[in-house]
């Protein structure tokens, strides 16, 4: 649950020539179920093979074929479920959604209309400044995706590709409780962070394993607030913009609708509930159809199927070997390592990155570790366009630095230079450090010849700093650099100040 002492962001308002506006959005997402086989077929689900290569008779709609559920995917969306700490449907239902297209050879599409397998959830969707919305889910469905169809591969002839054809989608519904394009953005990447923490979804949005419906509509501040206490009627009517498979595209379509519907509202017209799609290039949307032009699918049972019927104990042992999710990876982040609230978010971004940190602040000092990993291995592998994966620093390593500068065998200053080295020609740092003379000097007696002799050579200064005291810093500085950086600085203060009397 949300802590309730977190507060609310406050909705995206945009000022009309009558007053404020404010939007309401409801998400239906459709998220590729991570399976090797297909819902009712055992065909694979791998991508990039030759087309129509994956396409079981069930798949190809033959006559007198019939479908088999597929339990691992069942399991998947029973995960997905539980990390939304949703009701599960121990007896649900799949439904025949009748229409024709090319690439639906069976002529209707196996869902979940009447009886869902997933109840209602929620999702805690964190915005800056400290904020997080709670954004209901309505509903998980099951259900199959269609296939292919090519149009610009011939200019006479379509194409079609059955590989798709049969694969398992969640249909994950939330309630209209998103408040703007941001937090629309922010939900779908929570709920793809989720998905990809418990291994449900690899969410690829640009291959479109994850892909949104988003509704829209706008309505007079207070309106929602009454919505939440049960009176919807100053909600208003909404549309659907179909099939957005990008996060940028997803936060510009939401405010280019908002905005269409607050003019023809100023206009003193009304919103007609339709279906429009996204148009990236001219950043508007257009009307797909319309309500009245919105498909009969004639739902009705599926005569093939049984009813779903699983049981509590299979569902108790799936909640029971779920991974740590997000919010709980990120509080233990935060209470174990002492990080910022910021440097968790960051860190539990996905399982890989968390897995890294976790292997270098092992032992040492957290806030450290998070920041050798955030600013100098993330940022140096950002720059340079490069994935964790293809980090030329393992944690090992990384660890190995820190160590070094907790040991006060190396100073901060040297440790960026020894962090250089590992990164471009890789090593083992504690003997790098030995092999080429990086160790910090605290021998005293070192260091006070390099005091001895910065001194001497600059009595003007001298005289300056025992005026005032301020200005020994600069001869720590010069002390710094006649010692190539390897002098302890704490080391080299005190002798300073003891030489020069301060
Ligand atoms: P239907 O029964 O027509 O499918 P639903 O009530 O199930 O409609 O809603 C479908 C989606 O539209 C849900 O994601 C829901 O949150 C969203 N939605 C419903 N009403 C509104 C509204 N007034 N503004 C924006 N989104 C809405
Ligand atoms: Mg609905």
């Amino acid at each position: 649950m949300l802590d309730q002492s977190v507060p609310a962001p406050k909705p995206k308002v945009i000022e009309g020539v009558t007053g404020p506006w404010e939007i309401v959005i409801g998400l239906e997402v459709h998220a590729q179920v991570a399976t090797a086989a297909k819902l009712f077929s055992g065909a694979s689900t791998a991508v990039g093979a030759e087309p129509n290569s994956q396409v079981s008779f069930i798949d190809a709609g033959m006559p007198g074929m019939l479908p088999v559920i597929n339990e691992g995917c069942v399991a998947q969306a029973v995960r997905t479920g539980l990390g939304l700490r949703a009701q599960i449907n121990l007896w649900s239902a799949f439904d025949r959604k009748n229409y024709f297209y090319p690439d639906l050879p069976q002529g209707y599409q196996i869902s979940q209309l009447y009886h869902p397998l997933v109840g209602e959830g929620e999702v805690i969707v964190e915005m800056p400044g400290g904020t997080a919305r709670r954004v209901r889910i309505e509903r998980i469905h099951l259900e199959q995706d269609a296939g292919k169809s090519i149009h610009d591969m011939d200019p006479t002839m379509s194409f079609v590709d059955l590989n798709r054809t049969g694969v398992a989608l969640m249909e994950i519904v939330s309630r209209p409780d998103i408040r703007g394009p941001e937090e629309a953005a922010a939900y779908v990447s929570k709920l793809r962070q989720i998905m990809r923490y418990l291994g449900t979804c690899d969410g690829d949005m640009q291959h479109g394993n994850l892909r949104a419906d988003v509704n829209v509509s706008v309505c007079r501040p207070g309106a929602w607030e009454r919505f939440m206490e049960g009176d919807a009627s100053g909600l208003g009517t909404r549309c659907e913009i179909k099939n957005m498979n990008s996060l940028r595209f997803i936060q510009a379509a939401i405010d280019h609708e908002a905005r269409r519907q607050i003019a023809i509202l100023e206009d003193g017209g009304s919103v007609v509930q339709e279906t429009r799609l996204y148009d990236p290039d001219r950043g508007e949307t257009r009307s797909m159809r319309s309500k009245e032009e919105a498909h009969d699918y004639r739902y009705f049972p599926d005569p093939d199927l049984l009813p779903l019927e699983i049981e509590q104990a299979w569902v108790d042992d799936l909640a029971a070997s779920l991974p740590e999710l997000p919010d709980e990876k990120k509080a233990r982040f935060i209470r174990d390592f002492g990080l910022s609230d910021y440097d968790a978010s960051v860190l539990t971004a996905d399982t890989s990155d968390a897995a890294f940190f976790e292997a270098v602040a092992q032992g040492r000092d957290g806030k450290m570790a998070a920041n050798w990993v955030i600013n100098d291995l993330f940022g140096r592998l950002k720059k340079e366009g490069h994935e964790l994966s293809d980090s030329p620093v393992s944690p090992a390593q990384l660890g190995g630095i820190i160590d070094l500068i907790q040991s006060g065998d190396i100073s901060g200053k040297i440790a960026k230079d020894l962090f250089e080295i590992v990164y471009t020609e890789g090593g083992e740092p504690a003997a790098l450090v030995e092999g080429r003379g990086m160790r910090q000097v605290t021998d005293t007696g070192a260091i006070e010849k390099a005091v001895e002799e910065v001194i001497a050579a600059n009595p003007a200064q001298v005289e300056k700093a025992k005026a005032n005291p301020k200005l020994a810093g600069w001869f720590v500085g010069q002390v710094m650099k006649v010692t190539g950086g390897k002098a302890n600085p704490a080391a080299v203060n005190a002798l300073v100040n003891e030489r020069l009397g301060l």
